[in-house]
């Protein structure tokens, strides 16, 4: 079966399964179709087989449960007949119900420009395969393929000016030109003069040997390039040209430059953006509505593309970029705002708890929970209360506790005797969850023994379909695990509350895949990730958000150290005296194993040998990294839990939520090699207990101290001050996953341009106020535009 069926097929089983309340896809399935289509259309499914799918689920909403299911059988035992392409349904059965549709809807049809890139002169089916590479198929695709630099080529020089190291342009006549082959090397060289009027300049082109059949001597030529000098020469190497009398593409003006792979040629990829350009701006809807163009004096569509592509200056190449980032962020903000809007609408079981039980457990916890703490369990508290599904993310630094919240959370749905699923980014971590969860609840006598389960990966089949069946049967009310919940044979009897611990291991979708296996439970997704303040309205937009500000008190900071290389016995001493006091220390390396033979300081293999048999041989070391089978891992993880070893050698696997008090001191090998988020993460291994502790970075190499990261690392604890300079310094790639967040749309934008956001905010929850369904005929560009950037949200099974 063809991809776009297979996919549809899966979401026509849950719906069964849900017993067709039209819930399996946020916003029912109408909401899913159109750009199911498109991409059905634009993977080259049977067009026929498309229509008739979405004909027959036209009005799906609005039927009566008998017609749905009807409807739903009807179109799985079609998709399942090995001759569905082919085979006709009379249209009586399903015509009259066609008027159901909002006729707006139907009007629009953009298709013109998802037509396939083959629709471009000159891009036959060999160079469309290969364009994919670059993620190009349809001619959509190209007039977004926006340039990664630009060569200013715009300013015409005499070339009596030139300077050597210019980009420039000049225009003049061959006045010789001849072919001969390199002294050095195989390479055919073209040799020309080429003179203006006000001098003359030597020009070499290699490997183009043809070119001298195109220039003969008194051929005007634009050429544009860097001026070069080359034996005492001034010269341009390999500059592009053009004749003079051609309407100039690769010189005499900003010149694009894209990205480009293998058996695509820049020149030849200018010339079909050009094409497509040209031929196509004039002729695609400008999504944006006029009045929000004219409130923002933005270009048009149509400008801004052709200004993106080919500025006629720089003025024009800056508007174009203000244009097209503020629509990204524009469709990124509808789609957040309006998926909060449907959360927020999404009714689910109200949960409370008597408060003065509550308040005499959390009075008998061994320590006092932080205002931040209180404050986000009350928000929760209101939530579960709220008769609306829970989005909440709970975030918090490292070590300011956020798994005793998600306990009292949990409790609270499971008094009420439904059931609750943590969901951990690691085995090891949903063991530690597990120990620690379960310590809770059976100390407590909120649950009995076999009423808490573990599942991961390596849980012995035979468990698996017993904690499965009682899952199932309800017996289970907290299960914890790994993504071996999210497997298809695990049903819940009434899962009612779902946390996600470190959520920035999930993506959306496996969010979705645990939502879906109960019946609108809530969510709540913890991150240590700090997400500096400016990005909470953008990545996690569409969540509500509390934040646990401080760290639980009596916690002293980890001090943090910058070390040369060659003062590693000031870290090794440091380490003896702490686990003389019976304290553990942690190791981190950046790789497992060294490129070659000799010992690699950065690798964990030979990093550990030389701790056991040199620096500590008095000491019980223990070895871990992600080869290792889980069950060593495991293994390794609870020695040195139960102190069974002093220190641990290990890779950045120990970076995620490992919770050991009385490790006190880690040490980063190669710090430089880690990113600001993962040091800080590794520095939280430390500094849970009350014991002082201490973390050491030191870098590869004694140059590597200038690390501005590193520097960081040493003058602050702070979380949200790290990711807000990280953010300054380096964009947002590696502390928020915005690709997670299912939107495809940001390619130019900037995502820490707050203004930007703001103006992209402001206007989208203005346009969403005055038109919350996008029905207006002059929404109708906008409305599919959105529902093609937000292909991978669509999808988001409720
Ligand atoms: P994280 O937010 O990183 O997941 P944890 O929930 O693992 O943090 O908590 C870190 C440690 O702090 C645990 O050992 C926990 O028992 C302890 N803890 C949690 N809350 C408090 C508090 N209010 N006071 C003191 N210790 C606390
Ligand atoms: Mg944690």
């Amino acid at each position: 079966m063809h991809a776009s069926f297979v996919e549809l097929s899966k979401y026509l089983v849950l719906e069964s399964k849900k017993g067709y309340n039209d819930k399996t896809i946020v916003g029912g399935f109408e909401r899913l179709l159109p750009a199911w289509k498109t991409r059905a259309q634009d993977q080259g499914a049977d067009e026929e087989t498309i229509q008739y799918i979405v004909q027959k689920l036209d009005g799906y909403a609005k039927r009566s449960l008998d017609e749905r299911k009807a409807i739903i059988l009807d179109l799985t035992s079609y998709l399942q007949k090995p001759t569905a392409k082919t085979q006709q349904e009379e249209p009586g059965a399903i015509g009259h119900k066609a008027a159901t549709c909002s006729p707006v809807v139907r009007s629009y049809q953009p298709k013109a420009v998802f037509a396939p890139i083959t629709v471009i002169q000159g891009v036959g089916e060999k160079m469309a395969l290969k364009l994919r590479k670059l993620n190009l198929r349809t001619l959509y695709d190209l007039l977004h393929y926006y340039p990664r630099r630009y060569n200013d080529y715009s300013r015409l020089t005499p070339i009596r000016d030139l300077q050597i190291g210019d980009e420039c342009t000049i225009s003049g006549a061959i006045q010789s030109i001849q072919k001969r082959k390199a002294k050095t090397s195989h390479l055919q060289m073209v040799e020309a003069i080429v003179g203006d009027g006000t001098g003359s300049i030597w020009i070499t082109w290699f490997n183009q040997p043809w070119l001298t059949n195109r220039l003969n001597i008194g051929t005007q030529i634009v050429a544009s390039g860097k001026v070069d000098r080359y034996m005492g020469r001034v010269c341009l190497n390999n500059p592009e040209w053009e004749p003079v009398n051609a309407e100039h593409l690769h010189t005499n003006r900003i010149v694009p430059v894209y990205p480009l792979t293998a058996g695509i040629q820049q020149k030849w990829l200018r010339e079909k953006i050009f094409q497509a350009i040209h031929y196509w701006s004039e002729r695609i809807n400008d999504y944006l509505p006029e009045s929000i163009r004219r409130d923002e004096h933005f270009p048009s569509l149509n400008e801004a593309l052709k200004g993106i592509h080919f500025p006629q200056n720089q003025q024009a190449l800056a508007n174009a970029i203000e244009r097209l980032s503020f629509d990204e962020l524009f469709f990124m903000q509808l789609g957040v705002i309006r998926q909060k809007r449907e959360w927020q609408a999404l009714s689910a079981a109200v949960y409370s708890m008597d408060p003065d039980m509550l308040e005499k457990e959390i009075i008998s916890l061994p320590y006092i929970l932080t205002t931040a703490q209180r404050n986000a369990l009350q928000e929760i508290q209101h939530d579960l209360a709220s008769g609306n599904q829970m989005n909440r993310l709970l975030q918090g630094d490292v070590g300011s506790g956020k798994t005793v919240v998600a306990r009292f959370a949990m409790e609270i749905v499971i008094r009420n005797g439904k059931q609750a699923a943590f969901l951990a980014p690691t085995a090891i971590l949903a063991q530690q969850h597990f120990d620690t969860l379960s310590g809770m609840f059976w100390g407590d006598e909120i649950l009995k023994k076999d009423e808490i389960a573990l599942l991961i990966g390596d849980t012995p089949e035979k468990e698996k379909t017993e904690i499965r069946g009682n899952l199932a049967a309800g017996k289970i009310k907290l299960v914890i695990g790994t993504h071996a919940l999210l497997e298809d044979p695990v049903e819940f009897q009434e899962l009612q509350i779902v946390v996600i611990d470190e959520q920035h291991r999930f993506g959306v979708e496996q969010r979705s895949t645990l939502r879906m296996k109960g019946n609108n439970p809530h969510i709540l997704i913890m991150s240590a990730t700090p997400i500096p303040r400016s990005l909470n309205l953008t990545v996690y937009g569409d969540l509500d958000i509390s934040t646990l500000t401080e760290l639980p008190g009596g916690r002293i900071p980890v001090k943090t150290y910058l070390l040369f290389p060659q003062q590693k016995f000031i870290v090794y001493e440091k380490i003896k005296e702490q686990v003389e006091a019976g304290h553990q220390a942690f190791i981190v390396y950046p790789q497992i194993e060294g490129d070659e033979e000799e010992q690699n300081s950065l690798a964990v293999l030979d990093g550990y040998e030389q701790l056991v048999k040199k620096t500590f041989p008095q000491y019980r070391i223990g070895l871990l990294h992600g080869r290792m089978k889980q069950e060593e891992k495991d293994a390794i993880m609870t020695q040195f839990r139960n102190r069974a070893l002093d220190i641990l050698a290990s890779t950045s696997v120990i970076e995620v939520g490992m919770d050991i008090p009385n490790a006190t001191l880690i040490l980063v090998e190669g710090a430089n090699h880690f990113g600001l988020a993962q040091l800080h993460q590794l520095r939280g291994r430390v500094g849970r207990g009350d014991a002082e502790s201490f973390c050491y970075l030191i870098p590869d190499e004694d140059s590597k101290m200038e690390n501005e990261r590193l520097k960081k690392m040493t003058q602050t604890n702070d979380g949200f001050e790290l990711a807000e300079f990280d953010l300054k310094t380096r964009g947002p790639g590696d502390f928020f996953g915005t690709r997670q967040s299912g939107y495809g749309g940001l390619n130019l934008a900037n995502i820490s341009d707050i203004k930007l956001i703001n103006r992209a905010r402001i206007q989208a929850t203005r346009l969403l106020e005055t038109d919350p369904e996008l029905q207006q005929e002059d929404h109708q560009a906008l409305k599919y535009e959105l529902e093609n950037l937000w292909k991978a949200r669509n999808g988001e099974l409720s």
